[in-house]
């Protein structure tokens, strides 16, 4: 997990290179950007870059060191996630009896704190008492999509670097060239996932572009909207579903508008597309977006998924 390996993410790596190089890298640091664009990976080749037995600003990836580091087992090098829920005080608490604890076999102690956003009140001002005087040879780096939700006072004690997706055409092209896919299921999921090079990466198998066109084929462009076998799905996948075809509606939008035509997500049905764009007016597509939208946020409450789709097919198929 060297910095070499992480894509499209040129200026912050440059940015911690120089600071590793000028040995600055001490205290607290925010990671700021869209989910799946490496900002952890780049946690975790920092954590490896102060910790390599071998080299010193692009870690080796092959000493002890970096080796458990990459498998999670780096006793100096913590992960703190707050996937499902909330950050606690108890581990905050925790990382702080560990901070002040010295290195057990590296040279740095790193704490990494994905989801940040996620830190209760409590937990947030636990934490900030540690970034306010952080042990030497100690880092916390702090890791959020939405920094809106952070504590002022925490980001206020971090130096923050902003990671931006990639280029959609530039993912496209890793891809490709990286990841041996075809140019029409590279070209979909680099806008799909809206330059994001994890988002891609967890969305690549499972034969998502035939599953997408049979959604497509079968939802909007058939005969009448078959919304029994989409309501067959669980709801993670219906949820999915109905971001697919969001996308759809979203292309025929954007091409009404003008867009170029290589410029949407949905470019192996161009045939498709331009026939909606003639036979769709703004305010149907629009309307098929709010429909969208409202079935994606009555999906959170518990309402009955099969009418549910049925509602929204009937209304797309309108449009
Ligand atoms: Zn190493």
């Amino acid at each position: 997990m060297s910095f070499s390996a992480i894509k499209g993410q040129d200026r912050p790596v440059e940015i911690i290179k120089t600071y590793i190089e000028n040995s600055r890298i001490e205290g607290g640091y925010l990671f700021i950007g869209p989910e799946g664009i490496g900002k952890k990976m780049t946690a975790l080749a920092l954590a490896q870059a102060l910790n390599c037995e071998e080299a010193k600003i692009e870690a080796c990836g092959h000493c002890a060191s970096c080796l458990k580091i990459e498998n999670g087992q780096h006793p100096d090098v913590h992960l703190i996630s707050g996937d499902e829920a909330q950050i606690k005080i108890e581990a905050i608490r925790q990382l702080q009896k560990e901070i002040n604890l010295k290195a057990y076999e590296g040279v740095f102690k790193v704490f990494i704190i994905d989801n940040a956003h996620t830190l209760s009140a409590e937990a947030a001002n636990c934490l900030l008492k540690i970034l306010e005087e952080p042990p030497k040879k100690s880092l916390l780096i702090l890791i959020t999509e939405k920094p809106n939700l952070l504590f002022k006072t925490v980001i206020s004690r971090c130096k923050i670097l902003k990671f931006l997706p990639l280029k959609r055409e530039a993912l496209e092209g890793i891809l490709k060239k990286d990841y041996k896919l075809d140019a029409q299921f590279a070209h979909f999921l680099a806008y799909f996932s809206e330059g994001r090079l994890g988002q891609a990466l967890k969305l690549k198998g499972a034969g998502l572009l035939a599953k997408k066109n049979n959604l497509i084929d079968k939802f909007v462009l058939g005969p009448r909207p078959d919304t029994e076998s989409l309501a067959s799905q669980d709801k993670e996948e219906v949820r999915f579903s109905l971001n697919l075809l969001a996308a759809w509606f979203r292309d025929i939008y954007l091409l009404k508008a003008g867009l170029p035509e290589q410029e949407v997500i949905n470019a192996d049905r161009r045939e498709e597309l331009r026939r909606a764009v003639d036979s769709s007016s703004f305010l149907d597509l629009e309307l098929a977006f709010t429909n969208i939208s409202a079935a994606i946020s009555y999906l959170e409450k518990n309402v009955n998924t099969r009418l549910l789709l049925f509602n929204l097919g009937m209304e797309l198929w309108k449009a």
